[in-house]
This record gives structure tokens, sequence and C-alpha cells, in this order.
């Protein structure tokens, strides 16, 4: 007998081909997508409107699983951070950062990441390997699982009602398989999380952000973290790939394509690096001379054991907010949540063993 197939990462028409093999009818398809995303189930023997002889096959060829929740933290301020197993052993971590009558998830794309940015604790890791699209879209039926929100809700009013994907990895590195993931998070049938409350943030691969976007529908974060080449060149070496001109091209050419559409910049503040006045100056040049409407997220520097920076003191933050907001852009600044289980953006890792 061959290795059972997983289910979970199927794109809809792969599942529909998954049971034809079996010799069952497209409805069938739709039935066990409901029971996978919309109710949760992972028990053949619960889904109930398939027959016994169906769930018998389904049994005998197929899985259903979920990374195993090796650690789970609970921050005083309601953050919770788990860290997640996958079949051959890799491990990720996920967030989850609730608000008053809302939540975001932060998901992972991959174990480590190639791209190395300086201030990231991801970055020291190196690249392990890719998540699946099962993988990346099991992340979340973890959270769903441990917050009980099955079935999918039918209204907005949720615990979990957005998706950042923020967590470790590039995920413009694993273009095809998080495009499928967004994909089947974003079904209506299914999970059902929409695409506007999905954000999908990259350090700037240039040549996939306006695929990646046209095959998602999701919104777009760009992370910046600087107002020219020399200095973003200092802190992620990728910028001297794809320069600050290639990836605001790539913006440009991606609201062309619909003009509703605001790009939120992530700007991290680090201290007498990138917080002075004149960055901010040359960060509004810079959206005039592209065009973009744009948003800021000023991003506090969560630092970790072994970083080389410090985060810029509060008022300088202000400081810069204010010059962005003169200008007429939003420019929130974050707010760390979690730092008390290093549950921050760029805490991430993924503590297999010592050697990490
Ligand atoms: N690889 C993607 C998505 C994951 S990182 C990207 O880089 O955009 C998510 C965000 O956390 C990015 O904006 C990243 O620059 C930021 N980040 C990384 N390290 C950080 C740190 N130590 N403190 C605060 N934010 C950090
Ligand atoms: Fe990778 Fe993003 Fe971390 Fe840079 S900030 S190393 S792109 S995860």
């Amino acid at each position: 007998m061959g290795a059972k197939t997983e289910l979970i990462g199927l794109s809809k028409e792969e599942l529909q081909k998954a049971l034809s093999d079996l010799g069952e009818k497209p409805f069938r398809a739709k039935q066990l997508w409901q029971w996978l995303y919309y109710f949760g189930e992972t028990d053949f023997d619960k889904m109930t409107n398939l027959s016994k002889d169906l769930r018998h096959k389904l049994q005998e060829n197929f899985t259903v699983s979920r990374p195993k929740i090796v650690a789970e933290q609970l921050s005083s301020d309601k953050t919770r951070k788990w860290l997640l197993e996958f079949a051959d052993g890799q491990r990720v971590e996920m967030v989850y950062i609730p608000e008053a009558d809302r939540g975001a998830v932060c998901i992972s794309t991959q174990v480590g990441c190639a791209v190395g940015c300086r201030f990231c604790h991801t970055g020291s890791q190196k690249l392990t390997r890719n998540l699946s699209a099962g993988e990346i879209v099991s992340q979340f039926m973890v959270a769903r699982d441990t917050y009980g929100e099955w079935p999918s809700p039918t209204n907005e009013v949720r615990y979990l009602s957005n998706i950042v994907v923020m967590g470790m990895g590039e995920p413009l590195h694993n273009l095809e398989n998080t495009v499928k993931a967004l994909n089947i998070l974003s079904d209506g049938d299914g999970i059902a999380i929409s695409r506007r409350r999905i954000t999908m943030s990259t350090s700037g691969i240039a040549p996939r952000i306006v695929e990646a976007l046209q095959k998602t529908g999701v919104r777009l974060a760009i992370s910046l973290h600087a107002p020219n080449n020399e200095l973003r060149s200092q802190i992620m070496p990728i910028n001297q790939r794809y320069p600050l001109e290639k990836v605001l091209q790539a913006c440009q050419d991606y609201q062309a394509g619909d003009g509703s559409r605001y790009i939120t910049f992530e700007y991290l503040m680090l201290d007498r690096l990138n917080d002075s006045p004149e960055c901010a100056q040359e960060l509004i040049g810079l959206m005039k001379k592209y065009h973009l409407r744009a948003t800021f997220n000023l991003i506090p520097f969560n630092p970790w054991p072994g970083c080389a920076f410090r985060p810029s003191p509060n008022n300088r933050v202000r400081e810069f907010a204010k010059i962005l907001e003169n200008a007429g852009f939003a420019a929130p600044i974050r707010v760390a949540r979690g730092q008390d289980i290093l549950a921050a953006c760029g805490q991430l890792k993924s503590q297999k063993n010592s050697e990490n």
C-alpha cells in the first residue's frame, strides 16, 4: 500500500480529483471540503453525511493532520505563542495577538529564512526548508482548535479575524505554496477569512510582488526599514539584489492594477540608524516620486539575545511619526505585544535544538 495523502493543503480542484480517482461524484468533494475547513473536523468517522463505505475509503487513503503543539505560552497581555512541530520534526512559532473584539494570527511560511536581515532573529537562523501549503494552512487551524472557533463563524465577529503572514520566513521565496495556502484560507466555503483581512509582508522580492497579489488578492506590506539604498543594504542584504527602485516600482505596478489599494510600509525604528527627521523626509520624497498610496507602520525594534541594535527612544519615534503625518500619511506606532514571551515581530525562532 502506498503512503497516505494529506488532505489539508490540497486545492479544491485537487480534492475533487482525489475523490474522483476513488470513483466519487464531485459533490462529495464539496462535502469533504466543508468538513475539513468549515467544521475543522479531523476524524473521518464523524463526517456523518458521508457513507460508511466512503469514510472507510478515506481512512485507507488519506490523513488529516495538524502540526503538534510542542509548547504554548500566554503573555500577560493575552498574546499567545505556540511552538509547532511538523511531521519531520521541523518547528515554527505562531502568535495570536488579541484585540478587544477581534485578533490577528501571525503565521509562518518557512522554517528559518534565507534573507538574513540583520535585525531579525529568524534571519539569524538560515533557511531550513519551505513549508508546504498544508503546513501553512494548518497553523491557522491549530489556532482555531485552541480557541474553539469551529465551525467557521458566519459573521465578522470572531476571535481570529485576521491573518498576517509575518511569522518566520519570506513568503515570496515560497511563492507557490503561500499562494495556494492563502487561497484555501480565504475560501468562502471553508475557513473564510476575507482577503481584505489577510496581509502578506515581504522584504521586497521585487519580481514576485505583483504576481503574488494578483493570485491571492490579499493586502501587501513591505518591510522598507530605510529610505535609501545605502542604509537599507546595511541592514537588509537583499537590497543589493532588489534595490529600493525595483521594490517601489513593483509597488507602483501593483497599485496601477487596483487604485483602491493602500500599501503598508513597515519601518523598524533603530536607534540612531534610520530614525532621524531627515530619514522621515527622505521617505516622504520616495512615496511622492513613485506616486504611492501608502500608510506607514512604525515598528519598535524588539531586541533578542545577541542582536546588535537598540530601539529608538519614544520621543524620536513620535517625532518621526509626526513628520509623516504632517505630510498626509497615516503612521501609527505599532504597540509591541507579547514581549514577555518573546512573541513580538522578529523574535520568532524555531528552537529546534541547541545549535540554533
Ligand atoms: N519576511 C517577511 C515577513 C516576516 S517578518 C518580511 O520580512 O517582511 C515580519 C516583520 O517583522 C517584518 O517587517 C520584519 O522586518 C519585522 N522584524 C524583523 N525583526 C524584527 C525585530 N527584531 N523587531 C521588530 N520587527 C522585526
Ligand atoms: Fe526573513 Fe523577514 Fe526576518 Fe528578513 S525580516 S530575515 S525577510 S523573516
